[in-house]
């Protein structure tokens, strides 16, 4: 075989051979000359079963820092446990900062793999980059590591692997919210930055986890702020955050159905008549370096389903939101739902809804520090402020037919 980096010809190429002539593995090679894997592997490389016996035993007292990597990634969902293993599954544009860690966790017992798979499904071989340990290396440092590792450094293990930037907020997914409260509090007591428990699981979603959002935009910073120090250590962590990528929009489109009535309108649409709504519900921002994604779209799907699909579908739009009693206009649809999404999606450039499809509405609202300061928009509840005339509402409607008072007969 003819390796592409170097020109040798060579029995087989492998890790050993790549690392050495090119510092790239058979993953990133593959990548790198848009080859497939089954193309590059010899048949022994694929499916090679793996054996505990491999794995020394982990040492009698791990350090301080292997303990805060542990405990990152357990915040972060990471440590899968496959088997009598425990996987920590990396990326391989993020190769550096999954062995960075593994250099952390040696003390466990982990070792990295590229291993490659044979897909019956789809017919390919995929690689996987792992760390993995026995699951009973870690045993003591299992349930509840006493005593807790140091919790910042912790938090920037797990800042590094999950965390993400969009707008100018942080979003941290927990994989239990004890841990997303715990990060929460410690936060906020000990260090003045808030952060807000939002709810973005999915109807289909038992994984029980739990996003966190820094709460301002002055939070944000200043948990990049307190973390920089520690992030510019690791690798592709702090670029994650801060370097400057192109912007990009992407829109995701749900329908519901839905009935409704307009209040006072003179024609028709005081009748109660459904209709199919369809939603593009637009988020613009910078493309984030690891993901090459501006925000997934199955959470943008999952937060449009939770938040404004499941509230309306099959339901009277006057009845399922206080806020469309009176009108359930596809304008005030869009004020309603553009307030419960940007919380959510601060990224959030616009929203278009179709009543019918030739008739829509296109909405920008405040952004989410505006919606903060501001409140909701008023225009939402005519009917929260009691109305001033009260005198003429008695005096009128209580008591109709009385005569009219005159301004001397008022004492
Ligand atoms: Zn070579």
């Amino acid at each position: 075989m003819h390796c592409l980096e170097c020109g040798e010809t060579v029995s087989q190429l492998d890790n050993g051979h790549l690392l050495e002539c090119s510092n790239l593995t058979i993953q990133e090679y593959a990548i790198r000359h848009q080859l497939p894997l089954d193309l590059i592997l010899h048949s022994d490389q694929i499916n090679q079963p793996d054996h505990i016996e491999n794995y020394a035993r982990p040492v009698a007292r791990p350090t301080e820092a292997a303990r805060q990597a542990l405990l990152g990634l357990r915040w972060a969902g990471l440590l899968q446990e496959n088997d009598g293993f425990v996987d920590v599954a990396g990326e391989v544009r993020r190769l550096d900062l999954l062995l960075w860690t593994l250099n952390h966790l040696v003390d466990y017992g982990f070792q990295f793999h590229q291993i490659y798979e044979y897909r019956s499904d789809t017919h390919r071989v995929v690689a996987k980059n792992l760390l993995r340990a026995p699951l009973r290396n870690l045993v003591h440092d299992w349930a509840m590591p006493e005593p807790p590792p140091a919790f910042l450094g912790a938090l920037a293990v797990y800042m590094a692997h999950r965390a993400e930037w969009h707008a100018g907020y942080l979003f941290m997914l927990f994989s239990r919210p004890i841990y997303a409260e715990a990060v929460r509090e410690h936060l906020a007591c000990n260090f003045h930055i808030h952060c807000q428990v939002l709810d973005a699981s999915g109807e289909s979603d038992a994984t029980g986890g739990s996003l966190l959002r820094t709460l301002t935009l002055a939070d944000g910073d200043k948990l990049l702020e307190l973390m920089k120090d520690r992030l510019m250590t690791m690798p592709t962590a702090w670029e994650r955050f801060q370097a400057i990528t192109p912007q990009a929009s992407v829109t995701k489109e749900l329908v519901f159905d839905s009935a409704h009535f307009i209040t006072d309108h003179p024609a028709k649409c005081s009748n109660l008549h459904g209709g199919r709504y369809v939603l593009q519900v637009e988020v613009t921002g910078r493309i984030d370096p690891v993901t090459g994604c501006v925000v997934d779209y199955g959470y943008l799907k999952r937060v449009v389903n939770r938040l404004i699909i499941e509230r309306f579908d099959h339901h009277h739009l006057n009845y399922a939101a206080e806020e469309l009693a009176w009108r359930s206009s596809t304008e005030m649809l869009c004020v309603y739902i553009w307030e419960q999404l940007i919380e959510y999606l601060p990224g959030l450039s616009g929203i278009r809804l179709y009543e019918t499809t030739n008739s829509w509405c296109d909405y920008q609202g405040r952004s989410l520090a505006e919606q903060q300061v501001q409140g909701s928009e008023s225009l939402l509840y005519p009917f929260r402020a009691k109305s001033d005339y009260t005198e003429l509402r008695r005096r009128l409607i209580q008591q109709p037919g009385k005569p009219r008072m005159t301004a001397c007969s008022v004492s």
